[in-house]
């Protein structure tokens, strides 16, 4: 099975997750051929089939992809496909933390709502599978918090008064929408394996 990323933390929260299961997992750090791949659809799951396809039809193995970004009800559910170039084409975290801070401005409290989203997806060229996980939460209206990323030091999961950059991984990883989205795509795949 092959991940279509790049990015060594995502690839290291999905390899642990299945360890243990009988698969033998690569990633694109193991084809430095398959040119970057453009993010081009409407949704979450567009772009992860998009990515998945891509990988698949180059590399004939099972791939998984993955797509996510927040979903805020104030400002019609931006930045949502786009999250991660909000502020543009040199966007960064900070930027992008402080475009949303800016639109969030005159938003009262009954008005932050948001959440995170993220899509699994696993294509063998025949059929696909989608395993998705929702964080809902609400946009706070300063950055606190020094760890993860993204948005997370503007966005406090509902139960919670800390941001997912106070909480620190192991709470945001039980809690946050990539790791209910892996839990079901491995609880998929540990029944499979049977
Ligand atoms: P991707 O799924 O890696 O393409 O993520 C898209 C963008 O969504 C990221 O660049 C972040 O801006 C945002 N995002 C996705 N997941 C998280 C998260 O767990 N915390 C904060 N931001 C996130």
């Amino acid at each position: 099975m092959i991940i279509a990323s790049k990015n060594t933390g995502k690839l290291k929260e999905i390899k642990t997750l299945l360890d243990g299961l009988d698969i033998e997992v690569l990633s694109l750090l193991d084809y430095e051929n398959i040119p970057d791949i453009p993010e081009t659809g409407n949704t979450f799951e567009e772009n992860a089939f998009i990515k998945a396809k891509a990988v698949f039809d180059i590399t004939g193995i099972p791939t998984i992809a993955d797509d996510s970004g927040l979903i805020v009800d104030h400002i019609g559910g931006a930045p949502g496909v786009y999250s991660a170039r909000f502020a543009g084409e040199d966007a960064n975290d900070r930027k992008n933390c402080d475009k949303l801070l800016d639109m969030m401005r005159s938003a009262r409290p009954e008005e932050r709502t948001a959440r995170f989203k993220c899509v699994i997806l696993l294509y063998n060229g025949l059929d696909k599978w989608l395993f998705d996980g929702i964080c809902e939460g609400t946009i706070i209206n300063e950055l606190r918090g020094t760890g993860g990323f993204g948005y997370d030091p503007l966005f406090q999961p509902i139960g919670y008064n800390k941001t997912f950059a106070e909480l620190g991984p192991e709470v945001k990883n039980g809690i946050s929408h990539r790791g209910k989205a892996m839990v079901k795509l491995k609880e998929f795949l540990a029944e499979e394996l049977q």
